[in-house]
């Protein structure tokens, strides 16, 4: 692509990199001015993911990890949407991968020292290539608030971590999806990093009662726009165009 083709991000839709009342931001922050670093060929050069790596059970959250068959313990839901370019274009077969807690609000992780249970049916990661139309779809269980240190205990709201690759290994980003009608939103220290309300919301699904319907399973629609003024926030991606 051009780069003079490249539609630049609107900054004012982007959060501060240090957010006085998100504590791990201070000490993230970069404290010097930013550097450019050329790709080399190899960084944009691969990878190229091809569909058939993906298997059968690989976006079915409550089928891939659990023992002959049980359902992982929780409301199922299905969480869908278009992976999209800067201009609203569809794109084909990106990879997407998710990870979330357990109903409980517990990932299957050593680091992990929540008191909530392990469920022993559910491993909380899948993955996705998207089809031409840009389209993926995870079947899941909806995420548990958890505790976390931030200002003394906080509770991050119900979320579903994403990770979007392109065609390179420069083009991975990470963002993270929230549930619409949770009431922890409003008080998310790391959601209201970010100054604006509309670039807020582009990171909540919602829920689609009309699919709900259909398919008889709670859905949620949320689209990631990768590029321009109206791009998804990601927050590996905090710089640059
Ligand atoms: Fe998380």
């Amino acid at each position: 692509m051009n780069i003079k083709s490249l539609i630049k991000r609107n900054f004012e839709k982007q959060p501060v990199a240090n957010h006085s009342d998100y504590k791990s931001s201070i000490l993230r922050a970069p404290k010097n001015n930013k550097i450019n670093f050329p790709s080399t060929v190899s960084e944009i050069s691969g990878p190229s993911f091809n569909k058939d790596i993906i298997r059968e059970l690989d976006n079915d959250l409550t089928l891939n990890f659990s023992n002959k068959n049980q359902m992982p313990i929780g409301q199922k839901i299905i969480v869908y949407g278009k992976i999209l370019d800067q201009f609203h274009n569809p794109l084909d077969g990106i990879l997407i991968e998710i990870w979330q807690a357990n109903s409980g609000g517990k990932y299957l992780h050593e680091k992990d020292k929540n008191d909530a249970p392990i469920d022993k049916n559910f491993a909380g990661c899948g993955r996705y290539i998207t089809s031409n139309d840009g389209f993926y779809e995870f079947i899941t269980i909806k995420p548990g608030a958890y505790p976390y240190p931030n200002r003394g205990i906080e509770w991050r709201p119900m979320h579903i971590h994403f990770s979007v690759f392109g065609k390179s290994f420069g083009q991975r980003l990470i963002t993270q999806m929230y549930f619409q009608g949770d009431p922890l939103i409003k008080s998310c220290p790391m959601i209201n990093s970010i100054p604006n309300s509309g670039a807020k919301k582009s990171l909540v699904g919602c829920l689609d009662l009309k699919k709900s319907k259909s398919d008889k399973v709670l859905t949620y629609k949320f689209d990631i726009i990768l590029r321009g003024y109206n791009q998804t926030f990601f927050e590996n991606r905090i710089e640059g165009l």
